[in-house]
Formats: C-alpha cells, sequence, structure tokens
C-alpha cells in the first residue's frame, strides 16, 4: 500500500483525517499474535494496526461509482462509507533462521499502527533475535518499522533482504534518504527466484511496485505463499480483481498480477498469506463467477 501523502495532495489527506478520526486509545501498542504451523516451521501472524481510507473514488475503485463499491462492501456486511486494511508482518522461524516478512508502519500519522514491537515480545521473540527481514516492497506501510523512534535499526542483527530492483527504487526517492543511511550497511538484495532460506524462494510479483515480491514458504510438503500487495482488500481485490487500486504504481500491471496470481491461487488452492487481508489474513481463494472469493481461516 502507498503512504496516504502519495495518493492525493497533503491537504486532502488532512480532510480525510478530519472525515476519519482515529481514537488515540485504538493506537496503543498492544501485542496480538496468531501462532500457526507450515509444516514443521512455526509462524507467527504479528498484528501491527490497521489503515482507514475513504470510499471516494480515490483509493478502491478508482474510476468506478463509490455507490457500486458501497455496494460491494455491504454485501459482506462492512461499513461502507470506508475501505479497512488490517496490517499483520509475519514471522517464520526456519531453522536457527528468524525470518520477518515487512515491518509495518512504525509511527505513521496515517495509520493506527506500531504494534509490532509488542505483538513480537508477546509471541516471544525479542528483535535481536531475528536474523532476516523479507522487504515485499518500499511502501511506508512495510518499510516503517524498520527503524525505532530514534531513527535505529529496530532489529539490530538481521539482514534486510530486497529486490535489486526495489532497492534501487527505494533509494531514487528522496524522502528516503534518512531511511536508506540507516539501512544500507544490513541490505542484502536478491533477484526474485532465488531463495533466502532453504524454507524461502522469492516470487517475482512486479506491478504493485516496480521490484514487488511475494514469497513462497515451504516446510514437509506443506506451502504458504506470501503475497504481499498483490491484493489489497479481502473483498475488494479478489471480488474485483481487474478494478484499479490506487496504490499500485501500475495499475495495468497490477491487475494483471492480481488476477493471475488469484487464478492460478484457485485453481491449486494455495494457502495465503495477505497482510493486509483481515487479521491474521490467512485463508485460501474460491472461484466465483467470473472472480474469485476469500475463504478466511482461522
Ligand atoms: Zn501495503
Amino acid at each position: 500500500m502507498k503512504l496516504l501523502r502519495w495518493v492525493v495532495p497533503v491537504g486532502l489527506a488532512a480532510l480525510f483525517w478530519a472525515v476519519l478520526p482515529v481514537s488515540a486509545s485504538e493506537g496503543a501498542p498492544k501485542g496480538d499474535v496468531h501462532r500457526f504451523k507450515i509444516g514443521a516451521l512455526d509462524a507467527f501472524a504479528l498484528r501491527d494496526g490497521s489503515i482507514t481510507m475513504p470510499n471516494d473514488g480515490t483509493v478502491v475503485g478508482v474510476g468506478e461509482p463509490p455507490a457500486k463499491v458501497a455496494a460491494l462492501l455491504q454485501t459482506a456486511g462492512l461499513p461502507t462509507d470506508k475501505v479497512e486494511f488490517s496490517l499483520q508482518p509475519l514471522l517464520v522461524r526456519a531453522g536457527k533462521r528468524v525470518v520477518l516478512f515487512d515491518t509495518g508502519a512504525g509511527k505513521a500519522d496515517w495509520a493506527v499502527a506500531g504494534q509490532l514491537p509488542a505483538s513480537l515480545r508477546a509471541a516471544g521473540i525479542n528483535p535481536e533475535d531475528v536474523t532476516d527481514i523479507f522487504i515485499s516492497h518500499g511502501h511506508d506501510d512495510h518499510l516503517g518499522g524498520l527503524l525505532d523512534a530514534d531513527g535505529k535499526l529496530a532489529f539490530a542483527n538481521a539482514t534486510i533482504r530486497l529486490a535489486a530492483a526495489e532497492w534501487a527504487w527505494i533509494r531514487q526517492r528522496p524522502a528516503n534518504a534518512a531511511l536508506v543511511a540507516a539501512i544500507t550497511p544490513k541490505v542484502a538484495t536478491f533477484r526474485p527466484g532465488e531463495k533466502i532460506a532453504p524454507e524461502i524462494t522469492t516470487v517475482d510479483l512486479g506491478g504493485h511496485t516496480p521490484g514487488h515480491v511475494g514469497a513462497e514458504i515451504v516446510s514437509q510438503g506443506e506451502r504458504l505463499f506470501y503475497i504481499g500487495d498483490a491484493a489489497h482488500h479481502s473483498i475488494i481485490s479478489v471480488q474485483r480483481p481487474d478494478w484499479t487500486i490506487a496504490f499500485d504504481v501500475d495499475a495495468a500491471a497490477g491487475k494483471t498480477q492480481r488476477r493471475a496470481l488469484l487464478q492460478k491461487a484457485a485453481e491449486n488452492g494455495v494457502r495465503i498469506y495477505a497482510v493486509h487481508f483481515p487479521f491474521p489474513g490467512l485463508g485460501h481463494v474460491r472461484p466465483q463467477g467470473e472472480s474469485f472469493v476469500w475463504i478466511a481461516e482461522r
């Protein structure tokens, strides 16, 4: 997902904030963990928070009448004036490796987030135990937890694993200068398709951003597909994969990638981990008419 200020001018963002206030108490850092297995591996969905945006035609279903989006949300029993996105990085213990997948939004003022450190503690894991951080892409709701409030590395011993194309894209943005300076000594790049651990293979999902990647995690014949931001919303993105979402840098490539991923996942019964679907973001998709439907697991 893209940072709010990239989607709309700052003035409009402030307006959204006025329209959709967030309560400070909701932002209090409470850990929330969902533990599960991938074959022999221990895995943890770690709640970081959520992001709420208006259903006004600028975020989801761009170019569609908001009433059409509202009707779809209503059918799912969801509020129709806003769109909510959960935010839950994944952590997997793979042998001696402790691998974190994305880092949440940190203390961003455009999200109710920053719970990742508390969720990590609730899972019994110290930040210094994390050996590897897989970053699906360079948006701030995935990079935001890399640095602490003092601008220091939040995971001091972790190698930060980024697709080479995405690292190049992150570095060219002036707003990322401080982040880039802080993490450069820890970054190791890969080409999509390469493994970052024996059980973890990176997957090219370019479209949402130029170097956007997912990861396939395999153990004892069980698989989990971490899809990054190939799909953002469990109803809209899955049931209407061809609708434009403002967060996709390349809207056409994002749609093609999303439909292809969902098609393949539905055909093969793939177990999916979706970082923005309702917590814990685990489930699979089934064909429904000319699109798909999300079947949550919990
Ligand atoms: Zn995102």
